[in-house]
């Protein structure tokens, strides 16, 4: 089971002093997205889809959306990785399913940039709301990547690319800095 070894994995994650109350809120999110992962699966109607890729940790998903009206009328993702990968995906499909395209693309942006520390989400507006008990992997680089793929192939499939990769000239983390 490669997610629950992960998840030990995640419980290394330790956020700085005096934060115990956003890193039990972490662990609890972590746990709950794993047992439980929202919109698992591939929809047959889709109108966008992508297959995302995260060589360093294995992390390999596909996201799959259907757009009605430039609106996120349904979502899915399936795949296998670790358990930051798969809840984040799995927050992910739930925090843009019914938003409009220009939304999900800010959300994308803003979840990038809060993962590689360049917003900060105490001191400047943003839209993540739930999504900012992912904060943490800032401090933590190899895991950085796996909370951004799921945005990162939810932004290729709105442009219509159909594999995207975390490494290389597609590096998300290289593009934010
Ligand atoms: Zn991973």
């Amino acid at each position: 089971m490669r997610w629950s070894r992960a998840f030990a994995e995640c419980r290394k994650f330790s956020a700085r002093p005096g934060h115990m109350e956003s890193k039990q809120l972490y662990q609890e999110v972590i746990l709950d997205h794993n047992r439980k992962p929202r919109n698992w699966g591939r929809l047959a109607d889709a109108s966008h889809k992508a297959e995302g890729l995260n060589p360093l940790c294995g992390d390999h998903i596909w996201v799959s959306l259907k757009l009605d009206d430039e609106r996120v009328q349904s979502i899915a993702f399936e795949g296998e990785g670790c358990a930051i990968c798969k809840a984040s995906s799995s927050m992910m499909t739930t925090n843009v399913k019914g938003k409009t395209v220009a939304e999900a693309e800010q959300l994308v942006r803003e979840f990038r940039d809060m993962a590689t520390g360049k917003l900060d989400i105490a001191g400047e507006p943003n839209h993540l709301g739930r999504l900012t008990v992912f904060a943490g992997v800032r401090d933590l680089p190899s895991r950085v990547k796996c909370a951004i793929l799921p945005w990162h192939t939810l932004h290729a499939a709105l442009h219509s690319e159909s594999v995207v990769s975390t490494e290389g000239d597609q590096d998300p983390v290289a593009v934010a800095s």
